[in-house]
């Protein structure tokens, strides 16, 4: 597996942090575990990571604070973490220079996804090669897709037709957007088509994600809802 550097993971919560090292080790990071923000400044000189997963919610100081004093001396990546979800806490994230806010309970797959989505942009490095939903992963370099850790045979097709639902995640796809989107617009089809690969996918695919039928538009892809632990 190719060495993706050093994450610096900021969180006193031991349940959490062993999640994600589990899941970032996976995807070939180093994981550096600091469980106080004293011990976090400290790994920032020791290790310098590519990336902070910064907790809100720290025993010494909170966590916002732990990002401006990184802020004055680092461009590192931080990714938030926080129990709570208001907006004020968002944009002062955001405002002390945080890079992206994920808010618990999160699925460790997602934040994974982010953080590989923060690192990209970091790097300017452009559009996308992977789409992560739920347990879907599509490798779109390689055309190649999984659930989970299964491998999911799909023809050209049906992967065009999931990379596509993918990437819009979470939003209603009408029928005719789909045909245009995967077929082409110069495509003479009815939309009897995409419902056929729809169904094709929801049986290949199993419970990685969710297709739901969108009464009188089309489809709408999303990731299943988190199961206990995640
Ligand atoms: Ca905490």
């Amino acid at each position: 597996m190719t060495d993706r550097g050093t994450v610096l993971l900021v969180e006193d919560e031991r349940s959490i942090a062993e999640l994600v090292t589990l899941y970032l080790t996976r995807d070939g990071f180093r994981v550096v575990e600091r469980r106080t923000a004293a011990e976090a400044l400290a790994a920032l000189e020791a290790h310098r990571p590519a990336l902070v997963i910064l907790d809100v919610g720290l025993p010494d100081l909170d966590g916002f604070e732990v990002c401006r004093r990184i802020r004055a001396t680092s461009p590192v990546p931080v990714i938030m973490l926080t129990a709570r979800d208001e907006e004020v806490d968002r944009v002062r994230g955001l405002e002390l220079g945080a890079d992206d806010y994920v808010t618990k309970p999160f699925s460790p797959a997602e934040l994974a996804a982010r953080v590989r989505a923060v690192l990209r942009r970091a790097a300017g490095l452009g559009p996308p090669e992977h789409i992560d939903v739920g347990r879907l992963h599509l490798d779109l370099a390689a055309r190649t897709a999984r659930a989970g850790e299964a491998p999911v045979e799909l023809t050209a097709r049906e992967f065009d037709l999931c990379a596509f639902l993918a990437a819009r995640a979470g939003r209603a796809l009408s029928r005719a957007q789909i045909l245009d989107g995967v077929w082409g617009a110069n495509w003479y089809g009815d939309a009897r088509t995409v419902d056929v690969h729809v169904a094709q996918l929801r049986r290949k695919l199993g419970d990685a994600v969710r297709i739901t039928t969108v009464r009188g538009v089309g489809y709408r892809l999303e990731a299943p809802a988190p199961r206990p632990g995640d």
